[in-house]
């Protein structure tokens, strides 16, 4: 049993708690209320604390971590085109390594449960999707990697190069054998899949639809790239006929159980549409910004009951990649948007926490602090050497990102006064070292 006292406490769903417990025992939560806890256990002390949810990441490319830095100052599609031919050179060793530091970074900055969206494999370079799960494990998150797949190369009106795509055949099989592998539904699972090939240019028609008709034949979640820039606009106009938003409809690809990353340039019937099917978004505030993609009408999406999470995307399109940083970032870009009520702080952890949850069909399981769901907790120091705002929520959104009192995933902890305890930091920083080494020189 571990119980956590005297803290505020911001529960998300339900009312906040100025000087209350959170108490946990083995993988559950088993009170949140007002005052001490009556019974036995640890006790963390809460005084100077803000207890959260743990934050859930919605879209992420882990071994991206490898590849930082290039085309500073390119769109999303020059971007794309440096970084294809050095992603092509990746094996598993490079993906563990990205995956550790990325996902270190990520539990320090209050990440419990994270996706990834792995897409290139290239071919004879080892078992890139069991590396990344290896990591996670190792790191201690909860980990949702969606198999993703490219067959739409160059030579068919594709932007990647022929040499990182696969055939249609091959990635129907290999997604439904991860799947198969590595699929937990239950309650408690800390891996589940999901199927997700990239983006409307890089990805046929025909595997869309089929990569569809497999997630829902399986009972997993489907994700993809959509409406991030201009470009994609005018690619999806000219070789489709319509819109990213229409094209995505036409294939079967709107629904509870599709969450798209980024829906940056929506029409106001793509809103409305996303609300009714009850599509989620994956909001990526600091990788739209660094290529420039623009700013998603996230609080238009809020206002419509469309369901929206927080991602912050690779660390190749978003090298700053502190998940509660981007709770200020999709702040800061709402507002600079549509004026200073337009995403309040409160808005913006629930979009970080149950939004999130919602987008990977696990809001009863986790997202808010209930006496039930699972133990994925954030403990933030919001006291005097970190933070001097009298309303903790504010100091967490607006100020410098706070540090972890605690971070615990499914009961355990994974970081005790801003240190990990699963892995060593600077272990989990080397390795990410060595993988952007190994991936530029081989
Ligand atoms: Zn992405």
């Amino acid at each position: 049993m571990i119980v956590i006292e005297n803290a505020y406490v911001a529960p998300v769903v339900g009312a906040e708690i100025p000087d209350g417990h959170v108490a946990i025992e083995g993988n559950r939560i088993v009170s949140v209320g007002a005052g001490p806890y009556p019974g036995a256990g640890e006790r963390v002390d809460g005084r100077g604390r803000l207890v959260t949810p743990g934050l859930v990441n919605t879209h992420h490319h882990l071994y991206q971590w490898a590849s930082q830095g290039l085309a500073p100052d390119g769109t999303l599609f020059e971007w794309l085109v440096a970084s294809y031919p050095v992603w092509a050179r990746m094996d598993a060793e490079v993906v563990h390594g990205a995956a550790t530091a990325g996902l270190a970074w990520l539990a320090l900055s209050g990440c419990t449960t994270t996706t990834d969206h792995h897409y290139v494999f290239p071919k004879g370079r080892g078992d890139l999707f069991a590396a990344e799960i290896q990591a996670a494990a190792e790191v201690g998150l909860r980990f949702h990697p969606c198999r993703g797949s490219m067959d739409r190369g160059r030579s068919q009106g594709g932007l990647p190069p022929d040499e990182v795509v696969e055939t249609l055949d091959e990635i129907l099989a290999e997604t439904e054998a991860a799947v198969r592998k590595y699929h937990d539904p239950l309650f408690d699972s800390m891996v589940r899949v999901a199927v997700a090939p990239c983006s409307p240019f890089s990805v046929s028609g025909d595997l869309m639809r089929q990569a569809a008709a497999l997630a829902r034949d399986l009972k997993v979640r489907l994700h993809t790239h959509g409406a991030e820039t201009l470009d994609e606009d005018d690619h999806c106009k000219e070789q489709f006929g319509m819109l990213p938003v229409e094209y995505l409809e036409s294939l079967g690809w709107l629904g509870p159980d599709v969450w798209i990353a980024h829906s940056v340039h929506l029409t106001d019937a793509d809103i409305a549409r996303f609300a009714e099917t009850g599509t989620g978004t994956a909001h990526c505030p600091s990788s739209n910004g660094r290529l420039g993609a623009g700013i998603a009408r996230v609080s238009e999406l809020l206002r419509a009951g469309a369901t929206v999470g927080l991602g912050v995307d690779g660390p190749g399109s978003a090298e700053f990649i502190p998940l509660a940083g981007e709770i200020r970032q999709a702040m800061l870009m709402q507002r600079a948007r549509y004026g200073p009520q337009a995403l309040t702080a409160r808005q913006a952890l629930e979009i970080a926490t149950i939004g999130g949850a919602r987008c990977l069909g696990r809001e009863t399981e986790i997202g808010s602090l209930e006496p039930g769901k699972l133990a994925d907790v954030a403990v933030w120091r919001v006291d005097g050497p970190y933070a001097a705002a009298a309303d903790p929520i504010v100091a967490l959104g607006y100020g410098q990102t706070p540090p972890l009192a605690r971070l615990i995933v499914n009961g355990v902890t994974v970081v005790e006064d801003g240190e990990l305890r699963t892995v060593s930091g600077e272990a989990a920083g080397a390795a990410g070292a060595r993988a952007h080494a190994r991936l530029l020189r081989s």
